[in-house]
């Protein structure tokens, strides 16, 4: 993930060596060092390197297809990443997302004892405020 380039201009990503965007040939930055920066730090990567205008998409054609292809791919990975940041687990009855992950210990045993079976885990999480358990 830390070595996907973006190109602002065009908002689309791009993977090494294009450090020239093949969509518009302005020159594109590490993902993560984009993201790190202020609203005004951006302003200012952006006067210092200005678009290509007008834009100068890449003459080979095998290469656009492949740019379109990570461009796509790198948007779902990091769409994945994101949603997996955000997803904080809430207790169905009471709500509060004060819950904790349940040890699968017991359920190690259980599955020894009754064979190959890889059974689901009963409960993954437990309410610290109810003892909810689900
Ligand atoms: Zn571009
Ligand atoms: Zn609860």
């Amino acid at each position: 993930m830390n070595k996907i380039l973006y190109c602002p201009w065009c908002d689309r990503y791009a993977r090494e060596p294009w450090y020239h965007c093949p969509f518009c040939h302005s020159q594109t930055i590490y993902i993560k060092a984009w993201e790190k920066k202020s609203e005004e730090n951006k302003k200012e990567w952006l006067e210092k390197f200005p678009k290509i205008d007008p834009p100068r998409p890449t003459k080979d054609k095998s290469l656009l297809r492949e740019a379109e292809k990570f461009d796509k791919q790198a948007r779902a990975e990091l769409a994945q990443e994101e949603a997996r940041k955000q997803y904080i687990p809430r207790c169905p009855t009471c709500g509060c997302p004060d819950v904790e992950r349940v040890g699968f210990g017991e359920k190690i045993v259980d599955t020894a004892v009754w064979g190959f079976l890889a059974r689901k885990p009963k409960c993954q999480f437990r309410c610290k405020n109810c003892g909810y358990e689900w």
